[in-house]
């Protein structure tokens, strides 16, 4: 293995171990926890190196290198590995860019707006029409717990959440899943585990009126235990396992 495949595979060890720990002292099963290795900023070879060391589901944020990286990976992993790929998208969509991200996304965590839900429904729809996907896109409705503070990542307020949620629902090509949310940054350990709980709150609110909708993606390199304390189904996590984007290169 190439020295950076090395370094994938004992950063990669290292947050194995430290969801296995954390499941284990919140008595639940690592089988519950999907690991989301989030590649933004990193080129195309260091997904090849993680998809070899059995990682089958990549996060992106942006359209434009999602689509090029998507594109790269096609080429260069073997196709059954590949079909076993999951793409989840999780930054902001753009409702332009909603046509784009239909083509190759598998998943979209950041739905956060009715005009979104609306656009992408309809995208996913052309995208089959076209002969580029088959299947439905999973949504998770992205929640904002720092409502109102402008903080340009995204989300909606919780309150709103189970109506967004019920209009997905609604679609012919989208399907729910459950909800996502970034934990506010620079919250001592109280303030941490509060935001969790509210996540969880929401994603349980979520849940009693759609009984499928059962993912709840909360996370990611700094505070992914405190995730899998709350019942988080799906962690993305970044420069745990890539590095930080200052230091690569
Ligand atoms: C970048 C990103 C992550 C990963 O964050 P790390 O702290 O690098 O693990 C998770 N979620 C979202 C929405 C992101 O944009």
């Amino acid at each position: 293995m190439s020295d950076r495949g090395e370094e994938l595979s004992a950063s990669l060890g290292a947050v194995r171990e430290r969801i296995r720990r954390a499941c284990e002292e919140s008595g639940r099963s690592e089988e519950e926890v999907t690991l989301v290795v989030v590649t933004k900023f990193f080129p195309a070879a260091d997904a090849v190196h993680l998809i070899d060391l059995g990682v089958r589901d990549l996060g992106e944020n942006r359209d434009q290198e999602a689509s090029a990286k998507v594109a790269e990976l096609g080429e260069l992993v073997a196709p059954e590995l590949w079909s076993q790929t999951r793409m989840h998208f999780i930054g902001q969509v753009q409702t332009k860019k909603a046509r784009s991200v239909a083509r190759y996304a598998d998943v979209v965590q950041s739905v956060d707006r009715p005009k979104l839900v609306r656009a992408l429904d309809r995208a996913v729809g052309a995208a089959v029409e076209a002969g580029e996907r088959s299947a439905p896109l999973d949504v998770t409705v992205q929640l904002d717990l720092e409502e109102g503070e402008r903080t340009g990542r995204g989300g909606i307020a919780p309150s709103e959440a189970p109506e967004l949620a019920d209009l997905v629902a609604g679609t012919e090509h989208l399907r729910l899943r459950g909800v996502m949310a970034v934990a506010p940054p620079d919250l001592d350990a109280d303030g941490r585990r509060k935001a969790f709980e509210r996540i969880a709150a929401s994603a349980r609110q979520i849940r009693g009126a759609h009984p499928d909708a059962d993912w709840v993606s909360a996370g990611m390199s700094g505070d992914l235990e405190d995730a899998i304390a709350v019942g988080a189904t799906h962690l993305r996590v970044g420069s745990a396992i890539l590095g930080s984007r200052q230091s690569h290169r």
